[in-house]
């Protein structure tokens, strides 16, 4: 059983690492490709101006980027727009029957739109049908994946806090260059310097995670209470972001017994054994000098991330280094971790399937 994928954004910088991660997977297989007008009419290969380390894709490159119209062959949407458009483009998607996963922060805190981390809070794709009754969507829907900094530090708080219950963050944040998409920030300001704003982060790095770490309640999510405070920076590497990460918990603990219940965490994709889920959510290093970007962000084919320099705090309980891919774990695989997800419970529909059962429905509502 395969479905078909069409990407959003393609040409972008998490829509080249979708399609990166898509070729040779088991369940999904790209049949439509979509970006803006400056790329639309063009085959991939000449759209693209691509800067991933393997080659495009055969069986991609040769694809007509279509323009973001909701009438493409594919059975559900991942999105990778750019956040200026992708609001009313993802919503149009729904309404018109596709599933979208996205990337984009639009519809993340919306309150009947899941924002998810499969290993996290795979119950609140339980929200979709309320979703769907209340905005009037027949098999489409709206699907989101956290800000690339906020997946994870909320991975590493969702062990401590069902041990522990986790009371207040401070964060303070490394971010790659990648993150600002392609060409991103400029040479003459990302070289030999590093520059202390990047406008949005700290606020959703601030409220993502308690959206996340929340119950699903019959409204929507019931944040989770807990305070942060981020402070993020924009620094001159590639790929990789890199977190100092305070915590101060409810209930007392040793850096030992943080750093067993991070390291034997695992979630619902690994007891599925979904495609993408690495082995290990959260690697624990014990060197002194480790995570780095260069050498841990492709831990578990970059799904992984890692976790070090865990030591007792002198004014919180707690803190510690951690590494996140930002386009793999962080944008990418995130969105194709959730559309497995998905996929498993049964919540991606066949669209040729759908529009075949549609026009049924009408025949048998003629006939009556
Ligand atoms: P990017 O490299 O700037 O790519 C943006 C994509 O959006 C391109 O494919 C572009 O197509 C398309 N686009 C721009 N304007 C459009 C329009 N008017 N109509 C239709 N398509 C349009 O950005 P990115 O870094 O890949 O980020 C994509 C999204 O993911 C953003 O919302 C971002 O916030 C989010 N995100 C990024 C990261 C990361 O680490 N980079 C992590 C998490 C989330 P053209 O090439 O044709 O212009």
């Amino acid at each position: 059983m395969t479905w078909r994928v069409g990407v959003l954004g393609a040409t972008g910088a998490v829509g080249q690492k979708m399609i990166q991660h898509l070729a040779g997977h088991p369940w999904f297989r790209i049949t439509e490709l979509a970006a803006s007008e400056r790329s639309a009419g063009k085959p991939y290969f000449d759209a693209v101006k691509w800067h991933q380390e393997a080659a495009i894709p055969a069986e991609v490159a040769g694809l007509e980027v279509k323009a973001t119209l909701p009438d493409l062959e594919c059975d559900f949407v991942l999105s990778a727009l750019d956040s200026h458009v992708a609001g009313p483009v993802e919503e149009a998607f729904a309404a018109a029957g596709y599933p979208v996963i996205s990337n984009s922060r639009n519809h993340r805190m919306d309150d009947d739109v899941p924002l998810v981390i499969p290993e996290v809070n795979p119950d609140h794709l339980d929200m979709i049908p309320w979703q769907k009754q209340r905005r009037g969507f027949t098999s489409g829907y709206l699907m989101t994946n956290p800000n690339c900094s906020t997946v994870g530090l909320a991975l590493a708080l969702k062990p401590l806090h069902d041990a522990f219950g986790v009371e207040e963050v401070f964060v303070v944040t490394m971010q790659a260059l990648s993150g600002a998409g392609y060409p991103g920030v400029p040479a003459l300001d990302a070289h030999e310097n590093v520059i202390p704003f990047i406008s949005g982060e700290e606020e959703k790095m601030q409220t993502e995670p308690r959206k996340i770490l929340g119950r699903l309640g019959d409204n929507g999510v019931d944040f989770a209470d807990l305070r942060l405070s981020a402070q993020c920076n924009r620094v001159p590497v590639i790929d990789g972001h890199l977190e100092s990460v305070t915590v101060r918990l409810k209930k007392k603990a040793s850096p030992a017994e943080v750093s067993h219940v991070l390291a034997s965490f695992s979630g619902e994709p690994q007891r599925l054994g979904l495609p993408t889920a690495p082995e290990h959510p959260i690697l624990v290093s014990h060197e002194h000098d480790r995570p780095q970007p260069r050498r841990d962000r492709d831990a578990g084919k970059g799904m992984s991330i890692s976790v070090g320099r865990i030591r007792a705090c002198s004014i919180a309980d707690v803190k510690f280094t951690l590494l996140v891919h930002n386009t793999v774990r962080g944008a990418a695989g995130a969105a194709i971790l959730n559309a497995e997800l998905l996929a498993d419970r049964g919540m991606l529909p066949h669209r040729d399937r759908v529009e075949a059962n549609s026009d049924e429905d009408v025949v048998a509502e003629e006939q009556v």
